[in-house]
C-alpha cells in the first residue's frame, strides 16, 4: 500500500477538549449521541457506555460509538467541567467539519486542532479554538479558524496560508524586500495573495503606488480579506483586484510592471497553482516586467519537497540574469522558508527598510541572503531528484549507520 493509498483510507482523528457542565451523565450521553447522529457521513453501528460511581455527588461517563467509519468517544470529568471527545472518521474531512459544527451547537467552548497536510510524514498542527469554518470554492478547499499559537489562520486544501502571528515575516520578505532593490518601484503585479496581506504590505511600507492583484478565486479572496480585516483594500484607489487564472492573465497583461510578486499556493501536482511550475510561467512573468523589473516569489522549504525551490530557481535562471535566494523563519510554514528575487540588472539594495517593519531591520535586509551550507546542498540537488526522503545532508548519517 503506498503512502497515498494509505492517506486516502486512513481515518482522520481529532481530539477535542470540551469545557461545559457535564453533571448530568445521561443527558450528556444523549447529547453526544445526537451530535454523532446528526453528523454527515457517519453511520452508527452500535454504542456502549459506562457510568462511574459518583465523586462529590456527580458521576462521570465514558462512552463509545461504533461507526462504520471508525468510532467516536466521550470521557467526562464533571467535577472539572471537562470532557475529552474523540472522532475517528474515514468518511472524509467534510464529516470532521460537520461534527465540529454540531459539537459547537451543543458545547461551544472547545479546542480541537488543524493539521497541515503539506508534509505527509511530518506533523505541523495547531490547537484550534472553536469550530473550523470550512467549505469549498470552485477551485480549492478553504478553512478559517482561530488557533492558540498563531491567532487567526487560514488554510487552503489543508495547508496553512497565513496566520496573524507570522504573516508579517512572510510578507515583509516577499513583498517589501524586493522594493528596496528597485530604483523607483511604482506599479506592482501581485499574483495570488488572496489573504490581502501582500498588497497591504506593499501599499503600507513601500513606495509602490499601484497594486494589481490577480487571484483565481474570488470566493476565497472575499472570505480571506474579511477574515483578516484586509478588505479595506477593496476601497483603496491604489488597489485593483483581477479575478483570473494567472496563466491566462499573463498571456496579455494590460501593461508592464516594476515588480512582480508571486504569492501562490504551493504548485504541487493537481493543484490550481500546478501550471505555474513551468518555464512558460517565468517567461510570461519576464514579459510582464519593465526592463529594470524585479520578480519576487515564495519558493517553499529548504528541508522538504525541495523539488519546488529547485524548479523555481531553475526556471527563473532561464529568463533572468540575476537570481538570488533568501530565507526567513516562518513557524506556521514549518520554520525556514525560501524566497527568490530575480532581475536583469544587478541586484543591489538601494534604500533602508521602513522603520516600522518587525522582521526586516537594515541588518536583516542583508542577512537574509546568507544561506546555511545545508540549504545550498539541498538546493543544488538535481531538480529531477525523486523526493524519496528529506534531502538533508546530515553529518550524523555515518554515525547512525554504524550503530550495531
Ligand atoms: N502565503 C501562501 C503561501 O505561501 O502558500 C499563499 C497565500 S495566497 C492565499 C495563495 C493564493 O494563490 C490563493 O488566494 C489562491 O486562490 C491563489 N492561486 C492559486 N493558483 C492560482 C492561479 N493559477 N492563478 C491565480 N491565483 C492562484
Amino acid at each position: 500500500m503506498t503512502g497515498a493509498d494509505m492517506a486516502a483510507v486512513r481515518p482522520i482523528v481529532r481530539n477535542y477538549d470540551v469545557f461545559a457542565d457535564f453533571s448530568d451523565p445521561i443527558a450528556t450521553w444523549h447529547r453526544f449521541l445526537e451530535i454523532v447522529n446528526r453528523t454527515q457521513g457517519l453511520t452508527i453501528l452500535g454504542t456502549q457506555h459506562h457510568l462511574f460511581p459518583p465523586v462529590n455527588g456527580v458521576s462521570g461517563i465514558t462512552g463509545m460509538v461504533i461507526l462504520s467509519e471508525s468510532h467516536a468517544a466521550i470521557h467526562t470529568w464533571p467535577e472539572h467541567h471537562y470532557a475529552s471527545i474523540t472522532l475517528s472518521s474515514c468518511s472524509g474531512y467534510d464529516s470532521v467539519l460537520d461534527f465540529e459544527r454540531h459539537l459547537a451547537q451543543v458545547w461551544p467552548n472547545f479546542r480541537g486542532a488543524f493539521h497541515d497536510e503539506s508534509l505527509p510524514d511530518a506533523i505541523l498542527a495547531a490547537t484550534t479554538v472553536g469550530p473550523i469554518q470550512g467549505g469549498r470554492s470552485r477551485y480549492q478547499r478553504w478553512e478559517f479558524f482561530e488557533t492558540v499559537p498563531f491567532g487567526k489562520a487560514m488554510g487552503l486544501d489543508g495547508v496553512f496560508q497565513a496566520t496573524e502571528l507570522d504573516e508579517f515575516v512572510y510578507h515583509e520578505l516577499l513583498a517589501v524586500l524586493p522594493t528596496l532593490f528597485h530604483p523607483n518601484p511604482v506599479e506592482a503585479l501581485l499574483i495570488g495573495g488572496g489573504d490581502g496581506f501582500a498588497a497591504q504590505a506593499l501599499l503600507r511600507f513601500t513606495p509602490v503606488q499601484q497594486v494589481t492583484q490577480v487571484d483565481i478565486d474570488g470566493e476565497v479572496v472575499q472570505r480571506a480579506m474579511q477574515w483578516f480585516g484586509t478588505d479595506h483594500l477593496l476601497q483603496d484607489p491604489r488597489f485593483e483586484l483581477v479575478i483570473a487564472d494567472c496563466m491566462e492573465y499573463l498571456k496579455a497583461p494590460d501593461r508592464q510592471f516594476d515588480l512582480a510578486v508571486v504569492d501562490l499556493t504551493d504548485p504541487f501536482d493537481e493543484t490550481v497553482a500546478a501550471p505555474t511550475r513551468s518555464p512558460e510561467f517565468y517567461r510570461m512573468l519576464k514579459q510582464a516586467l519593465r526592463p529594470q523589473g524585479i520578480l519576487a516569489q515564495q519558493i517553499g522549504s529548504p528541508w522538504f519537497q525541495t523539488f519546488q525551490p529547485r524548479s523555481a530557481l531553475g526556471f527563473s535562471r532561464r529568463f533572468f540574469q540575476q537570481v538570488q535566494t533568501y530565507w526567513g523563519s516562518i513557524p506556521s510554514f514549518g520554520g525556514a522558508y525560501l524566497f527568490l528575487m530575480a532581475s536583469d540588472p544587478p541586484l543591489k539594495r538601494l534604500r533602508e527598510p521602513h522603520p516600522e517593519l518587525r522582521y526586516l531591520s537594515p541588518e536583516m535586509a542583508d542577512a537574509v541572503f546568507v544561506l546555511p551550507p545545508v540549504f545550498r546542498t539541498n538546493l543544488d540537488l538535481d531538480p529531477e531528484e525523486p523526493e524519496t526522503r528529506p534531502q538533508v545532508a546530515s553529518p550524523w548519517t555515518s554515525v547512525t549507520e554504524n550503530v550495531p
